[in-house]
């Protein structure tokens, strides 16, 4: 599904060079979960924005869907990345003032210019799938954390995405919150085959997924 090869990522602050990814070699299978692992700072989220092409690598060579990705154009990757992926953040960056279904609608609603009735239909059908059906027209700023969450990750798939990045999504959750995302996460990741990249500091996280990647000193560690 997404492969990742000697990736290479170097950030730059005025005269300072920090080489943060040092090499990356991944291969990610269609119908996993697998949990992406490593101290705070050793780059997990810097991987999640580069393989979601939201960042650009220093350098290296990425092939998604069986496509090669380098060199190809910005607006090439967000089409791409729109069409393909999905993402779930730890702050779950929703529109406060935009309700729930508005927010699940927005990745499809925005290029799209309007939330057309296709649109609205599937969105409340992620929304009942992730059981919020009865809060479809709160405003994201009137939910709970978890709902915060389970709204995002119902926004994570409006575009029917093969490969979702979800970055410490439990991360300000509770253990029942937490867990109650994860088994949603399973559920949908058995039920269409989705793949999800999971970066996380919570082992039981790690351990509910198939495989555990783990980044040491720039690299995977194997
Ligand atoms: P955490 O577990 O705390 O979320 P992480 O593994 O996700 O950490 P990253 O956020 O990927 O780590 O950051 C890795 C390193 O890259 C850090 O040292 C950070 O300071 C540096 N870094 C990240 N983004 C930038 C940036 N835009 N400019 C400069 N340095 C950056
Ligand atoms: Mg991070």
């Amino acid at each position: 599904l997404l492969l990742a090869k000697d990736i290479i990522k170097t950030f730059r602050n005025g005269e300072q060079e920090t080489c943060v990814l040092k090499g990356i070699d991944l291969t990610l299978t269609q119908g996993k979960m697998i949990a992406l692992q490593g101290a705070s700072g050793s780059g997990k989220s810097t991987l999640l924005n580069i393989l979601g092409l939201l960042m650009r690598p220093t350098s290296g060579e990425l092939r998604l869907l069986d496509h090669a990705l380098t060199g190809l154009s910005d607006g090439s990757l967000s089409s791409y990345r729109n069409r393909h992926l999905g993402f779930v953040f730890q702050y779950h960056n929703l529109l406060p003032d935009f309700t729930a279904l508005e927010n699940v609608a927005f990745p499809a609603a925005a290029p799209a210019g309007r939330l057309t009735g296709d649109i609205r239909k599937r969105a409340l059908e992620l929304l009942d799938k992730v059981g919020l059906s009865d809060r479809s027209h709160f405003l994201a700023s009137q939910l709970s954390g978890g709902q915060k969450q389970r709204v995002a990750i119902a926004r994570s798939l409006i575009n029917n995405p093969k490969l979702v990045f979800a970055d410490e999504p439990t991360g300000n959750l509770d253990q029942d919150s937490a867990k109650q995302v994860m088994a949603l996460l399973r559920d949908i990741n058995r039920n269409d085959n989705t793949t999800f990249l999971i970066s996380t500091h919570d082992n039981s996280v790690a351990a509910n997924c198939d495989e555990i990647v783990r980044i040491i000193d720039g690299k995977i560690a194997n």
